[in-house]
């Protein structure tokens, strides 16, 4: 068997499309409004930031970029967010993780608006996502599950397996494929067996952040293999949790990594603060099927 891939940044190119399109030729009053804090240094966050920016501008959704140096007081972090959370012309707001060492990250998630909490980390969007209640829904969970039904659209019944628990990656993504019916297993750092787990699962969702820690032969034939990790090798070069070549053989799709689960992430963060603008300005109202 060879895998079809499964085409992250074709699909997220779809979506930011579609959004561009309708906050476009609406013709609002204000555009909605994206603000994006970083703190300190660290690489990585910052081409991230400069991504989030960048399709941000492409969509038609003002941003309002806050750089702050790594020595950032917590309390300063903190008023800044509530300032955010009081400025009107702001729909979303996002905090890059991780933050320096001297700032609680836990202080800093629940000081967001939950009304205004693009990321859908807050304890109240969680909590929203538990109960099937609307809310925000973390960006990368949804990314993997629009990628899963590109493939396959009904998935009830179908055995899932997530690796990874972590409260922005695993987690959620075990709730919204429990809430597909899928039968849900979650797998963590102690699960006695992984590959026996692997084997055993018709969608595979890997986000632990070890490099191709999946073996091309715990797949099941025929299953659906989501790669959210994104590890760099020593060599420089970017890889997933997921040994993909020898995977491609035994999977019926697969993502890559690059171009898999990270530009969904992008695309969902936009489509987050267009359904935040919308709910805020009482356009949903107009609109329930989106
Ligand atoms: P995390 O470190 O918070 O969580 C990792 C999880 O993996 C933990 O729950 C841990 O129990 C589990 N784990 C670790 N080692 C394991 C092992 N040997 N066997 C089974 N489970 C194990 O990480 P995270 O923030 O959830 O991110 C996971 C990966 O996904 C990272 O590589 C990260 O860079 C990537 N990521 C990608 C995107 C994207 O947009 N593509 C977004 C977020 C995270």
């Amino acid at each position: 068997m060879t895998a079809t891939i499964i085409d992250g940044q074709a699909i997220a190119a779809s979506i930011r499309a579609e959004l561009a399109h309708a906050i476009r030729g609406a013709g609002f009053a204000r555009a909605p409004g994206l603000a994006v804090v970083l703190v300190g240094n660290d690489p990585a966050s910052k081409v991230y930031v400069r991504n989030k920016l960048k399709a941000s501008a492409e969509t038609g959704i003002l941003s309002f970029e806050h750089i702050l140096p790594e020595d950032t007081k917590e309390a300063d972090l903190l008023a800044l967010v509530a300032r955010l959370n009081a400025d009107d012309t702001v729909d979303g707001i996002l905090v890059q993780m991780p933050l320096p060492k001297h700032i609680d990250e836990r202080k800093v998630i629940q000081a967001v608006d939950p009304a205004k909490d693009v990321d859908g980390f807050h304890p109240v969007n969680a909590g929203h996502l538990v109960s099937g209640m609307p809310g925000f829904v973390p960006c990368t969970p949804l990314g993997c599950l629009k990628l899963i039904k590109s493939v396959r659209h009904d998935l009830a019944g179908a055995r899932a397996l997530v690796i990874g628990r972590s409260i922005t990656v695993g987690r959620p993504v075990s709730l919204l494929l429990l809430a597909e019916n899928c039968t849900v297993t979650m797998a963590h750092s102690r699960t006695a067996d992984l590959a026996a787990e692997c084997r055993q699962a018709d969608i595979l969702v890997a986000a632990a952040g070890r490099p191709r820690m999946v073996q091309g032969d715990w797949i099941k034939p025929g299953a659906i293999v989501i790669d959210v990790g994104i590890n760099r090798l020593e060599s420089g070069e970017l890889c997933g949790d997921v040994a993909f070549d020898e995977a491609c053989r035994h999977a019926s799709a697969i993502t890559p990594v690059p171009k898999g689960v990270g530009p969904m992430t992008i695309a969902y963060l936009l489509a987050n603060t267009w359904t935040s603008f919308r709910r805020r300005t009482g356009l949903h109202k107009l609109d329930p099927g989106t």
